[in-house]
């Protein structure tokens, strides 16, 4: 355990509160923490600003700022410092949305007791170190990944245009066993091409243009089934479209591919003939819930417990052909678009995917 003083900003515009605080903390462990005050959520910023904090212990109903704005205005404007939010009895439920908001903990006023806010905020030093080691471990494989996927590239490319100009030059005088290693070169050197540019896509999806904007699902999802069409034969598919689709915040590009990937898994597994796909949006909470369902053939139980995992596929490439990287792509985009994504599926029935995104506050 890290036993050097720790650095506490409290932010509570309530007196009683924050001195019980100060003060218990003091009578059980003296000189372990120090601690300042601010009394708006301006006031913090502005000490944030000026001076290093271990841990911010935050009130949420400040004079200032609404609780969502007060707790993002220090999460996004000090993301490397731990929050541990302050709340009353009846606010079980704020608290919750805190902790998704970004907090790392929170404490119940009414019953603040000394070795319960010290815990709080060891837990939350630790969590956020936890965090923050694993963020950066994520970025690195995701640079190594995109570096080898890069170099893969132009190689990859070299040997499909070799085999592609062996094929061509032989013309007819080709050997039979010749040309069925030929072909198998250049078969498998596309399936390596889509996989490269798969895990390029998705070590980049974080690079691609995040401003969140308001999307219009409706001509959105139109747009998608319309561009299916230049990869699937999607003739005689029936695509029922909900009208009009609920919007949503988001980012544009990254949002388009998620309803890319599960409209086409939804026309790739599902048969040609009395293919029906639907496309449905509710609001539950404060969330909006899209639905992507086929009629296709269907994932099992155990099966729709992985398919989220990167390369994870249940089918060989010659039945249908992928790489295995969409879902784990889109889950990616929703959770850090703070929504969540699952599937319900009975094989030989059909699937449905879903996926739930914040409404836009
Ligand atoms: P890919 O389609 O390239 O294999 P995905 O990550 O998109 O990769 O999907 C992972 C696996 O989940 C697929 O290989 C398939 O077995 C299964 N799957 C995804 N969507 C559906 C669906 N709509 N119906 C049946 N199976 C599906």
């Amino acid at each position: 355990m890290d036993t050097r003083q720790l650095s506490l900003l409290i932010v509570e515009d309530d007196n009683d509160h924050a001195e019980l605080i100060q003060s218990m903390l003091e009578r059980k462990a003296p000189g372990v923490y120090k601690s300042e005050r601010a009394t708006s959520a301006s006031a913090g910023v502005e000490l944030m600003n000026s001076k290093d904090f271990d841990v911010i212990l935050l009130d949420l109903s400040l004079p200032d700022s609404g609780p969502e704005n007060t707790l993002k205005t220090f999460t996004e404007a000090f993301p490397m410092i731990p929050v541990v939010v302050l709340t009353s009895l009846e606010d079980e439920k704020l608290a919750q949305h805190a902790i998704e908001w970004g907090a790392q903990d929170y404490l119940d006023k009414s019953t603040m007791r000394a070795d319960i806010v010290m815990r709080a905020i060891q837990h939350s030093v630790d969590r956020k170190r936890i965090q923050t080691k694993l963020e950066q471990q994520n970025e690195e494989l995701k640079n190594f990944a995109h570096t080898v996927a890069h170099e893969f590239k132009s190689p990859l490319q070299s040997i499909l245009t070799a085999f592609c100009l062996i094929e061509e030059s032989a013309g007819d005088s080709i050997s039979a066993p010749l040309k069925k290693l030929v072909t198998l070169g250049v078969q498998s050197s596309e399936r390596l091409s889509a996989l490269v540019n798969d895990i390029l896509a998705f070590a980049e999806s974080d690079l691609t243009d995040a401003t969140t904007e308001t999307i219009d699902m409706d001509p959105l999802v139109r747009e998608v089934v319309g561009s299916l069409q230049a990869v699937y034969d999607v003739e005689g598919t029936e695509f029922e479209i909900q009208s009009p689709l609920p919007s949503v915040r988001g980012a544009r590009p990254q949002i388009r591919q998620v309803m890319h990937n599960l409209l086409a898994n939804a026309v790739k597994y599902s048969p040609r003939e009395g293919r029906k796909i639907s496309v449905r949006a509710e609001t539950r909470e404060n969330f909006v819930v899209y639905e992507i369902e086929d009629n296709g053939i269907g994932i099992s139980p155990e099966n729709q417990k992985r398919i989220f995992e990167p390369f994870f596929r249940v089918h060989r490439q010659e039945e249908y052909p992928g790489t295995g990287i969409g879902l784990g792509f889109c889950k990616g985009i929703i959770e850090r678009h703070g929504g969540d994504i699952w599937v319900e599926s009975e094989l030989g029935k059909g699937t449905k995917m879903s996926f739930s995104l914040p409404l836009e506050s």
